[in-house]
């Protein structure tokens, strides 16, 4: 230890020029001080990735970071299949040896490492993110600091969630059925609630491939969110979401609907591609409108913003390009005075990641949910953290260094997709 202390006032010496100066002694000491605080096992400099492992539950990817330290950083992506297994390990190939102390410099450098400098999409971004939130996970571990101290402090301790009733996985559940779920995660303690109304198994559905919504999914889609406002009353936020399926006519008359329900959005009425249909419709509609959990990096949002097609952004911060890129994304939709409500189908690790980021903007309204993660074990064993999840709608922030929150890969192995490597 006293090794370690010694060249930790060496290089802090070095690092200002000022070895063998008089006044060092007292010069500096509370960033000596804070230099020497840093739990890494050698000064900064010497930190290098040695490895990227990963390993697939359902339907996310874990990456591990390694060093040659004994410390780790851990990232999830989700939309993320197994079929990714080699992308994770090209990707790591081409940062081994590097001090990971750069997550921005790091994801800058993948992202644009083949020919196309940038405009990449999809589950590459998707793997990108994984790789990219480790690397915050490490840094902060390095210093001792929390993730959101990296991203310049917070605005907030606890995040805000809403809570998925996943009503989805029943088969045509009636206004009824609406209402019981909502008073299940009311007295869970949740203070806001969403529901899909989106249905491809309506029985009344005429077409399976035609979307014009005919006058008895209209009814079975407003009747069910309008027993979920007579169940909650006026202070619960309820947010609805179709899933980005239903046509133009659909989405709009839906929209207008619900006025008279007050939500807290309407969630991707018709299909995210056509930015043009969302600017009609949130500008005809006094419903607030949200997209966004398919559309990545910041440069997916710019025309969103600018052209004011959507009233409040949803990116999914496992896939949207990493904690810094959710964060300036955050940050450009601040300049259009939007909210930032990141969709949420992570692990706690993912949870937890994003909970940084949405501590360290201003603009952040609430973030996904979902009951499942209360109720089912898997989500319990995937992950090592010690206390509470959530909290009468609320994730407190943690303050342990890195993100806070550690996989478990031994609770993993029983959930991990079959005929995949797993953390080779
Ligand atoms: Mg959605």
């Amino acid at each position: 230890m006293d090794k370690l202390k010694e060249s930790r006032r060496a290089f802090f010496a070095k690092g200002l020029g000022l070895a063998g100066v008089g006044f060092f002694s007292t010069f500096g000491q509370g960033l000596e001080a804070a230099v020497e605080r840093t739990p890494s096992a050698s000064n900064p400099s010497d930190l290098k990735i040695t490895d990227v492992k990963c390993g697939y539950v359902r339907g996310a990817v874990y990456v591990k970071v390694y060093t040659n330290q004994d410390v780790w950083g851990c990232g999830e992506a989700v939309d993320a299949i197994q079929g990714t297994y080699h992308l994770v390990k090209r990707l790591g190939e081409q940062i081994k040896g590097q001090s990971p102390l750069n997550p921005n410099r790091i994801a800058e450098q993948l992202r644009k490492a083949a020919f196309f400098g940038g405009a990449q999409s999809g589950v590459f971004i998707a793997v990108l993110t994984a790789i990219e939130t480790a690397l915050w996970d490490l840094t902060g571990k390095v210093f001792g600091v929390p993730v959101y101290q990296l991203l310049g402090g917070k605005f907030r301790d606890k995040i805000r969630v809403y809570c998925d009733t996943a009503l989805y996985t029943s088969t045509n559940p009636t206004p009824a059925d609406y209402a019981l779920a909502a008073r299940n995660a009311v007295s869970r303690g949740y203070n806001a609630v969403k529901f899909d109304v989106d249905d491809a198994r309506d029985p009344n559905k005429y077409d399976r491939f035609n979307w014009t919504a005919n006058p008895m999914e209209i009814d079975r889609m407003y009747n069910a969110i309008a027993a979920v406002r007579q169940e909650v009353g006026p202070n619960v936020d309820i947010c609805v979401d179709m899933h980005g399926r239903y046509d133009a006519v659909t989405g709009l008359k839906m929209a207008k609907m619900y006025e008279d329900l007050n939500l807290m959005w309407l969630e991707e009425p018709v299909p995210a591609d056509n930015i043009e249909v969302y600017k009609k419709i949130s500008q005809e509609t006094s419903t607030p409108i949200c997209t966004g959990e398919n559309v990545y990096l910041a440069y997916g949002f710019t025309r969103l913003l600018s052209e004011n097609a959507v009233d409040i952004i949803m990116p999914d911060v496992q896939k949207a390009g990493g904690l810094g890129e959710a964060q300036r994304i955050a940050n450009l939709a601040n300049l259009y005075y939007v909210p930032f409500s990141p969709h949420m189908v992570a692990s706690f690790l993912g949870a937890m990641a994003a909970c940084h980021v949405c501590a360290s903007v201003p603009n952040f309204q609430i973030m996904e949910w979902q009951i499942y993660m209360d109720t089912d074990q898997l989500w319990q064993d995937i992950v090592t953290y010690d206390g509470p999840r959530t909290q009468n709608s609320f994730i407190t922030l943690s303050e342990k260094p890195g993100i806070g929150v550690e996989i478990n890969e031994e609770g993993m192995k029983k959930y991990a997709v079959k005929g995949v490597p797993f953390f080779e």
